[in-house]
């Protein structure tokens, strides 16, 4: 089964889907882990790229379309593929509906995360992570512990490390990329019949346990 995990930045989409990997084997297909993961290379295009992120905005459709026929076209994660992050226009969700035929795929579910606005930015801008361990932590609203007291031995010399698009000004902008480019494309999905809502404001666990409940009931 493929599924796709939509939202808003600053949603739960990537802790989430970790718990999916964990749990049920899935395969987690994030766009933006991609994308970063090219940054850390240095080539050219990850100059490019860096711009383009560091302000909030969207990547080409050409680019992100390579990606991921890339990873749909491999056997070893036919039919057990989340979508994090993608698509986030309609042009996006069209290739990947022909991507998903030509390779003989659906998509059975689309997880709908709602969040009000007035959080996310705090969500976003929030967020931290433990270097060695990655660790997701929230400034916020789950203060990271001391690393004296962490019990991964090895994050004893970590670092609090940050993405360089979790700041409150390109925070603005993501968001409103979201509401004028990526929200309308639920409508694509609604046709279909395939999108569920869930209510993502509340905590990672009872967002946890929904969504198990949804796939249990396909
Ligand atoms: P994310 O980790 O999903 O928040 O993505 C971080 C950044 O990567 C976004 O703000 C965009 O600049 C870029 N990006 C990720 N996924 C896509 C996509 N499907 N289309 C265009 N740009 C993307």
């Amino acid at each position: 089964m493929n599924i796709i995990i939509f939202g808003p930045p600053g949603a739960g989409k990537g802790t989430q889907s970790s718990f999916l990997v964990e749990k049920r084997k899935m395969y987690q297909l994030s766009t933006g882990d991609l994308l970063r993961a090219e940054l850390k290379s240095k080539s050219k295009l990850s100059e490019k790229l860096k711009q383009i992120m560091d302000k909030g905005q969207l990547v080409s459709d050409d680019i992100i379309n390579d990606l991921i026929e890339k990873k749909i076209s491999e056997p070893s994660v036919k039919n057990n593929i989340i979508f994090d992050g993608f698509p986030r226009n309609i042009d996006q969700a069209k290739s990947l509906d022909s991507m998903l035929s030509k390779y003989d795929q659906v998509i059975s579910l689309v997880l709908n995360l709602k969040v009000d606005n007035s959080i996310l930015v705090k969500r976003i801008s929030g967020r931290v992570s433990c270097s060695i361990c990655k660790k997701p932590f929230n400034e916020y609203f789950d203060p990271p512990v001391d690393p004296s007291e962490c019990i991964n031995e090895r994050c004893k010399n970590r670092d609090l490390t940050k993405r360089s698009d979790d700041n409150e000004s390109t925070v603005s902008n993501r968001l409103s990329i979201y509401q004028e480019t990526t929200l309308p494309l639920l409508k694509f999905y609604e046709i279909k019949g395939v999108v569920k809502n869930v209510d993502a404001m509340k905590s990672i666990k009872e967002v946890t346990d929904q969504i198990n409940s949804e796939l249990c009931d396909l």
